[in-house]
């Protein structure tokens, strides 16, 4: 699969069907995607408001490389003005690019337990939640709910320690936040998080330390890269070169 593309470790590109969105919890506080909405006026005229754009609902189809596609870097699909016939087209969309496997992250679980039901889950789809601090772990009971093939919670920005129930979650990733008012993340947090998953057989990802840039102080955890990815990674990616030889 290509990589590389999007500065996000763990990801290739970016696709983003909506613009815009609303502050949920304690993570929202430096919202990235607020700020680049920002940073680039000319960009996104629209500003932060939710905003859907019809225009790139078909995008990933004309991707021939397959990819791993986060979907909504600048948004939150699950957000409460996501029209459920906007949403349902979506997933069409990707439901129609197996070549691809698209990674949803929300902070909205209450929304995507609600919704869930009426949406196909394809093997391609990975759906995940935020959690950044223990207050945020119902979102995980939400998750648990989907009938995705991969299951997976972003802690990050990390601000607290984690005890999390990991049934039926395949891959976590933890991070710290960057930026110039990041808040610290402390090492013993992310070990924690590592050992919860070593526990219970699930893959481990820690994208970085935060700090003023999103690299200044690295990735390393007790020496080593931390850059587990779930074990359907292998066997999509297998599918995928036939799918390419074709
Ligand atoms: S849910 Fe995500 S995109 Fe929306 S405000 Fe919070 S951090 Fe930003």
């Amino acid at each position: 699969m290509a990589r590389g593309k999007t500065g996000i470790e763990w990801t290739d590109k970016t696709w983003n069907p909506t613009t815009g969105c609303t502050k949920v919890s304690a993570g929202c506080k430096n919202c990235y995607a607020e700020e680049i909405t920002k940073r680039f006026k000319n960009t996104f005229p629209e500003g932060f408001a939710f905003t859907i754009h019809p225009q790139r609902l078909e995008q990933p189809k004309s991707w021939r490389t397959p990819s791993r596609i986060f979907v909504n870097s600048m948004s939150d699909l699950f957000h409460e003005q996501m029209p459920l016939s906007y949403l349902k087209q979506i997933f069409e969309v990707m439901e129609a690019c197996p070549h691809h496997v698209f990674q949803v992250l929300t902070k909205r679980g209450d929304r995507l337990a609600e919704v869930a039901h009426l949406l196909p889950w394809p093997d391609n789809v990975w759906m995940g939640v935020s959690v950044e601090t223990q207050k945020y772990t119902s979102r995980i009971d939400a998750l648990r709910q989907v009938p995705a093939k991969v299951r997976f919670l972003s802690c990050e920005p990390l601000l607290g320690p984690l005890t999390l129930d990991l049934t039926g979650i395949h891959w976590v990733i933890t991070g710290g936040e960057s930026g110039r008012r990041h808040r610290p993340i402390e090492e013993e947090w992310v070990r924690n998080i590592r050992d919860q998953c070593q526990a219970g057989g699930v893959a481990f990802f820690h994208k970085q330390w935060g700090g003023a840039t999103p690299k200044k102080n690295g990735r390393l955890l007790d020496g080593r890269v931390w850059d587990e990815m779930p074990a359907l990674l292998a066997s999509l990616e297998d599918e995928v070169v036939e799918l390419s030889a074709d």
